[in-house]
């Protein structure tokens, strides 16, 4: 048998899913093996040409049919000089395909006019003609299949149309700033982003900008950022060409120089990866002339969060932590949560987790994002805490207590208070916790107090733990300060 080849010619102004839900409802429908998309050439004078060139029209085709083994692209109609005609492309396949039957595709309005079109005749010897019908709007098709069959012994088959969807509807999505999810496939929505296809003026000067200073895997994360924002804005209601810009020039000031960042610095000591989040709202304003102080505070906020955040910056903030590359665990977690703010907890959470897992300070701007949604915090480094109780409690330790303060105060996330019965016994646990620290994965970084042994503390990071003398301790009674609801244990735990 011979092999079948759909003959499939457009401007492709992107292709979308409707084109390649028709190539295979066509390929599977007529037995076609194989599906050629002809890309044609737009005149330069075409306002379609606006918007996305010749190359990015065909990598966008090429990411979009490359899933699918019976797909092909072909560009002979844009490497042929002068105004191409699908006689000559028909031809040309005719002699590149010399074993095959060909199916060439098109529209009802391409149908109604083929009488006009050049060599009609040689069209229809050439190949089976393929016409989509909208569905409810068929413009008498059969009789002009008819009428082409008795003029040109034309084989004509008509088939529905399998989508209503068009070039020009993703295009004004776009331009609009609405998601095109489901639409046009994924990879070639990301190529769309990442190149700033068919999106406004005032938009594509600001990727202008963004290509010169961002490195190439930083502006890869701010179009996915994009590509999120908006899909959030429009899920939760917000304005989406806000989002749009802010998700843009997110991360605008990630390459400025050190001593740029920290001017904007509010914590003692700085704490560098965060800075780019303020310094970026200075910058979009300054360098991309960017005022409206929505977006200006979603850029701002989108490192640290805070109380009182708007529905945009909740979307810079979480666009920026699940955008499509990212892949931590817990995720797909935040991304599939019912409504913004659990997914803001959830987001919250992770960031100051993977913060402290990394030994560095959240900012109390987070924790005050994550009390202002009524969000409590896991006890980062519970275990831990109570492991020092034990080393304590196995030396005979008294009153030993592990209090959480981790959402009161960002100077640790415990206290391990204990006492000795004397300064002995006290400088003991302390020689202790030095011999034990590192069998149970921990490092002390400070030890204060030794000399004296009255009143030792020691560092651990994430747990201070205090060792007094009891009259020391009933003196300072450091517990009462930190006492709260329910963030005391009392070691050994009773049941
Ligand atoms: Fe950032
Ligand atoms: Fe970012």
């Amino acid at each position: 048998m011979k092999q079948r080849i759909g003959v499939f010619g457009g401007t492709f102004h992107p292709i979308h899913n409707g084109h390649l839900l028709l190539a295979r409802h066509a390929a599977e429908s007529l037995g076609i093996d194989r599906v050629l998309f002809v890309i044609d050439r737009v005149p330069p004078h075409k306002t379609l040409a606006e918007g996305a060139d010749e190359n990015d029209r065909l990598a966008i085709l090429r990411l979009a049919t490359s899933d699918d083994p019976r797909f092909a692209v072909e560009t002979m109609e844009l490497e042929r000089e002068g105004k191409s005609y699908s006689v000559d492309t028909l031809r040309e396949l005719k002699v590149k395909y010399p074993d095959s039957e060909l199916y060439f595709f098109m529209g009802s309005d391409m149908l109604n006019s083929f009488t006009s079109w050049r060599a009609p005749d040689e069209i229809a010897k050439l190949a089976t003609l393929v016409c989509t019908v909208r569905t409810g709007q068929s413009g008498g098709e059969a009789e002009t299949a008819a009428e082409l069959k008795r003029l040109y012994d034309a084989n004509v088959i008509l088939l529905d149309e399998v989508s209503p969807l068009s070039s020009t509807i993703v295009r004004n999505r776009i331009h609009d700033a609405l998601p095109i999810k489901g639409m046009v496939p994924d990879r070639a929505a990301h190529y769309i982003y990442l190149n700033g296809c068919y999106q406004p003026k005032e938009i594509s000067v600001l990727y202008e900008r963004l290509k010169k200073e961002l490195k190439p895997q930083r502006l890869t994360h701010t179009a996915y950022v994009l590509e999120t924002a908006i899909d959030l804005a429009e899920r939760f209601g917000a304005d989406p060409k806000k989002a749009r810009i802010a998700a843009l020039l997110h991360d605008c000031a990630k390459y400025l120089p050190e001593q740029e960042l920290l001017r904007f610095s509010d914590t003692e000591p700085p704490i560098l990866p965060i800075l780019h989040a303020p310094a970026g709202a200075d910058y979009a304003k300054r360098a991309y002339g960017i005022d409206d102080p929505e977006i200006l505070q979603a850029i701002r906020l989108h490192t640290t969060g805070d109380a009182g955040m708007t529905l945009l910056d909740k979307i810079i903030y979480l666009a920026d932590m699940i955008e499509p590359s990212r892949s931590f665990e817990g995720v797909d977690e935040i991304r599939n949560a019912a409504s913004i703010d659990e997914m803001m907890h959830l987001a919250l959470l992770r960031s100051i987790w993977y913060i402290k897992q990394c030994n560095q300070t959240v900012h109390p701007a987070t924790l005050r994002a994550l009390n202002d949604i009524g969000g409590k915090m896991e006890r980062f480094g519970e275990a831990d805490a109570l492991a020092i109780c034990k080393i304590l409690y196995d030396k005979k330790a008294i009153d030993i207590l592990a209090l959480h303060i981790g959402d009161k105060t960002i100077i640790a996330d415990w206290f391990v208070v204990a006492s000795g019965t004397s300064v002995t016994h006290v400088r003991a646990l302390c020689d202790e916790l030095e011999e034990k620290a590192k069998e149970i994965g921990l490092e002390i970084r400070r030890k204060e107090g030794y000399e004296d042994a009255r009143w030792i503390v020691l560092d651990f990071g994430f747990a201070l733990v205090h060792l007094f003398h009891p009259e020391e301790r009933a003196y300072y009674n450091i517990e009462r300060l930190w006492e709260g609801d329910d963030n005391m244990i009392r070691y050994p735990i009773s049941e």
